[in-house]
């Protein structure tokens, strides 16, 4: 199912990469994360080369919702109890920094992507979650962000009554794919050139390879097991989304706290409902003890908030949960001078990407250093990571043997764990390291390389 920005706009098309090519920097990946890399590397006047295994917005930046915010869910307390009053302030202003990058690359640009400056709000309907609501509230005003409080009063542009809320001014939403249309049409891209492997300062494809001086890979999830360990660092979340048509603008973009609760924002005359998510490849286990997830869920909330409404798109994206709920954003390894990262995204890409553009450009061209980066992929924020880390051992562990006697099984060609089947998404997918594949084994989604049966 196309996403509403796929549907709305056409990139130009590129051709595959074929022979050999020599370059300072090769680009993995043409997502929002490596357009704007490879954009801000040539701005400074370096050579760059964009290399992707499908077409330039095809992976998670053409599905996204595209909130470009400093708002991550409740994130800030958390971040102050677990990292420090410090790193959780760096975060936030790196986070609010990016915005006003957005801003003015567009207008400077003059880029048309429909971008709106509106609030962010963090919403509950529980009575429950209200302490934790305003936790997130101090949390976020001890570290600098005007965060305002709403309590007890409804916001009449939604359809339910909230219990309370937290908005941050001068937040954005834009059209990703408008966006990254401006930008790639100014950068050298190979579409249907997959990277197979990665040796020393050779990148290698199937009829193709380039030498580089710098190779950053911004695949959303590494491809290159060892070094980085990436693989062990974090897990993948697919989360689902409908546009209804003909719907009011909203003033504000909204994003639920609770269980089950939703993302809303407009687009236009659309209305967009994003829930219902899971981890990669839990979709029908957590079914099967009753849960109503993806498109069944979204359609739930569609009868019962916007019963006359129409679903016009519906679609699906998933990302990258780091263990300490930080991305990844700097050198790929100690060991490797040469190789960068942009990863673990959780669900906040659009100013994660520009984040890592910063970041990136800066260490390559300005020598910047790796210890003052608050995301940098050689941090040990152990202790904030440990649940998460034993929760994703067990997945591993259990994905590694399931299946392995009794009637053979689909197993992922990424490490070999046994697939599930997503009846929401015609899909099968990993839940140990998120790799999905469509219903005739094609890969869809990485870390896996490969298509189910394909020989290597
Ligand atoms: C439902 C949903 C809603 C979201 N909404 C928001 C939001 O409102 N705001 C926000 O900030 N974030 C949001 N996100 C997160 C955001 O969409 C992602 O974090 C972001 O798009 C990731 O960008 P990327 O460039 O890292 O990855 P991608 O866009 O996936 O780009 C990676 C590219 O690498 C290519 N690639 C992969 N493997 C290879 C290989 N071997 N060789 C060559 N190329 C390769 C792929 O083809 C792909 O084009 C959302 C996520 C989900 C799941």
């Amino acid at each position: 199912m196309k996403s509403i920005w796929k549907s709305e706009v056409e990139l130009s098309k590129r051709s595959e990469l074929k022979g050999s090519l020599q370059v300072e920097n090769v680009v993995i990946g043409a997502g929002m994360a490596g357009v704007l890399i490879a954009w801000f590397l040539q701005k400074q006047g370096r050579e760059v080369v964009v290399v992707d295994a499908d077409e330039i917005g095809g992976g998670q930046t053409g599905n996204t919702t595209a909130k470009i915010t400093s708002q991550h869910g409740l994130c800030y307390d958390k971040m102050i109890n677990k990292i420090g009053k410090k790193q959780a302030y760096l975060y936030a202003l790196a986070n609010e920094n990016a915005i006003h990058m957005f801003e003015k690359i567009i207008k400077e640009e003059k880029i048309e992507c429909h971008f709106e400056k509106k609030p962010a709000y963090l919403y509950t309907v529980t009575d429950d979650n209200v302490a934790k609501l305003r936790k997130e509230m101090n949390a976020a005003r001890m570290i600098g962000i005007d965060a305002v409080w709403i309590e007890g009063e409804r916001i009449s542009e939604l359809p339910f009554k909230i219990k309370a809320a937290v908005g941050f001014p001068n937040q954005a939403q834009f059209h990703p794919l408008e966006f990254l249309k401006h930008l790639s049409n100014q950068l050298v891209v190979y579409e249907h050139t997959k990277v197979l492997s990665v040796k020393n300062k050779t990148v290698y494809m199937e009829n193709a390879q380039i030498k580089a001086c710098n190779i950053i890979f911004a695949t959303h999830y590494p491809i290159t097991n060892i070094p980085g360990f990436y693989f062990l660092r974090q897990h993948q979340e697919r989360s689902y989304v409908v546009a209804l048509s003909n719907q009011k603008s909203l003033n504000g973009m909204y994003y639920s706290i609770d269980e089950g609760g939703l993302s809303l924002r407009s687009a236009g005359d659309y209305l967009l409902l994003g829930g219902g998510g899971h981890r990669t490849g839990k979709c029908i286990c957590r079914q099967k003890k009753g849960e109503l997830l993806g498109y069944s869920f979204l359609k739930n909330k569609v009868k019962l908030y916007y019963p006359e409404a129409e679903i016009a798109y519906s679609w699906s994206a998933q990302d990258c949960m780091p263990h300490d709920d930080v991305p990844f954003i700097g050198r790929y390894s100690l060991f490797q001078k040469n190789r960068y990262v942009a990863t673990g995204f959780k669900k906040w890409g659009m100013t994660s990407s520009m984040i890592a553009a910063e970041i990136i450009s800066n260490q390559i061209c300005k020598n910047r250093c790796e210890k003052n980066n608050i995301f940098s992929p050689q941090r040990l924020y152990f202790c904030a990571g440990i649940k998460n880390l034993l929760i994703d051992m067990w997945e591993s562990v259990s994905g590694l043997t399931k299946g392995l006697v009794g009637p053979s099984q689909k197993r992922c060609t990424h490490l070999g764990c046994k697939l599930d089947w997503n009846p929401e998404e015609s899909s099968w997918e990993c839940s140990c390291h998120g790799s999905s594949y469509h219903k005739n084994g094609g890969l869809k989604d990485n870390p896996a390389k490969y298509n189910l049966k394909q020989k290597r």
